[in-house]
């Protein structure tokens, strides 16, 4: 029988060449970008499998197209998933990004124009959270938390003058560049003396959250939590929103029919299928791996020169600020790296003096080189390796020199669902 993989080789051999290109790629070279990961072979296999055929929208038991037995069976399966692994009252899954899923929350549980409480975009917060240039940053109000320039701790006392001042009707917490935990009690507290609603944007670490290796808001009473699913939880590229049970009829309605049309069945299965395997003890496993990973290969750097923003890491993630540590901008540093199959991402710092696609620093993070099984040895290697390349960014030897190194590692450990 011809597989779906020959047909796409005899048919479109230009998309299978670039498959094979990227495959190769993602094989040979070393992922450091905190956001990416390696999903599961289950998950390759459902997302290009015939869910992708099937319209569903609506939700389980009240769609608006017939046919859905085995629809329904699905997204009933990831939403209980859900609910069990982040113990949350209730799970939609259909949102089709993490910005998607963003926009739905605010869309749906605060009127155009009211005002939000979340962190400044570069002390870690995402283009989701206000943005100028983005849609939501224009139709709500977004107001700004810092984090202290040393240590990067939230001044909790300022946040509640600013909520008592500003009475936000929503506080975000969560971020997508800060390498520390947050303290979730303290954002639920200022948030019930003012009356705010509270949510968290656990995009990046929601997968960390699954394995028990970072808190979980929902445990500190929030009111709503939202993950990609492609992060370090591992599983499709989408969205998920987490909520009480009496939020749920606003958010549904919110995702759909409010923003989107059909769901990604495919992805949903995927979903389904990530969902078990996070509570599993290999996940567990992982996700604090990540965590042991991300230490050592943060004191790796510090012991060469590297200047850590808030000097350390408490997750899966680091922000090396590259001008003072070794007087070369992020993208310069990002370039550099890729010369030696080393893939991070150029960064902006706490209130950077340089420009977005010239900041001061790359942000490193290590869920994808721990689901290739990596362990706290291969990062002190990665970490000496990436210092070398930084304070030599000129020599080009040495960077073919280290990256002849880092295929070496690499050959060592295979990436799930690629032969
Ligand atoms: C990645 C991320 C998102 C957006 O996810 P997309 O799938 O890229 O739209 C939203 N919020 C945070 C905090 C993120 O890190």
């Amino acid at each position: 029988m011809t597989s779906n993989l020959e047909y796409l080789e005899q048919n479109d051999p230009d998309v299978f060449k670039a498959l094979k290109g990227e495959e190769l790629r993602q094989t040979t070279g070393i992922e450091l970008i905190p956001s990416e990961n390696y999903t599961f072979p289950e998950v390759l296999a459902t997302l290009g499998s015939v869910f992708t055929n099937k319209y569903s929208e609506g939700y389980p038991g009240r769609r608006y197209y017939g046919g859905q037995e085995f629809t329904d069976q699905i997204e009933n399966l990831a939403r209980d998933r859900a609910k069990a692994v982040f113990r949350a009252e209730h799970a939609n899954v259909q949102p089709l990004s993490g910005s998607a899923m963003n926009q739905a929350v605010y869309l749906g549980l605060l009127e155009p124009g009211d005002t939000i409480l979340a962190m400044d975009l570069s002390h870690g917060g995402h283009l989701t959270h206000g943005a100028p240039v983005s849609h939501m940053g224009k139709l709500f109000n977004f107001i700004r938390y810092v984090t202290d320039p040393v240590d990067g701790s939230i001044d909790f006392d300022k946040v509640r003058g600013d909520a008592l001042r500003e009475r936000p009707k929503m506080i975000l917490a969560g971020y997508t560049s800060y390498p520390r935990e947050m303290d979730y009690e303290k954002f639920k507290s200022i948030a019930d003396e003012v009356g705010a609603l509270t949510m968290c944007d656990a995009s990046h670490y929601g997968g960390l959250v699954a394995g028990g290796a970072m808190k979980n808001p929902l445990d500190y009473g929030f009111d709503v939590m939202t993950t990609t699913t492609h992060k370090s939880l591992r599983g499709p590229r989408g969205g998920m929103i987490l909520c009480r049970k009496d939020l749920r009829s606003r958010i549904d309605k919110s995702v759909f029919p409010g923003l989107q049309g059909g769901p990604h069945m495919n992805a949903i299965a995927a979903i389904a299928v990530t969902l078990l395997k996070a509570q599993q003890d290999d996940f567990k496993v992982y996700a604090h791996q990540v965590l042991k990973n991300s230490k050592v290969l943060a004191e790796t750097l510090m012991a060469r020169q590297g200047k850590l923003i808030t000097g350390g890491t408490d997750n899966h993630m680091m922000v090396l600020n590259t001008v003072e540590s070794y007087g070369i901008d992020g993208k310069i540093a990002e370039e550099v790296l890729d010369q030696a199959a080393i893939t991070t991402n150029k960064q902006i710092i706490p209130d950077d003096p340089n420009p977005p696609l010239k900041p001061s620093g790359v942000r490193i993070g290590t869920p994808a080189a721990t689901t290739r099984g990596m362990l706290e040895a291969d990062m002190e290697k990665l970490g000496g390796w990436i210092a070398d390349c930084l304070s030599n960014p000129q020599d080009e030897n040495l960077l073919a020199s280290v990256r002849a190194e880092v295929e070496q590692l690499c050959r060592g450990f295979p990436v799930p669902g690629i032969e």
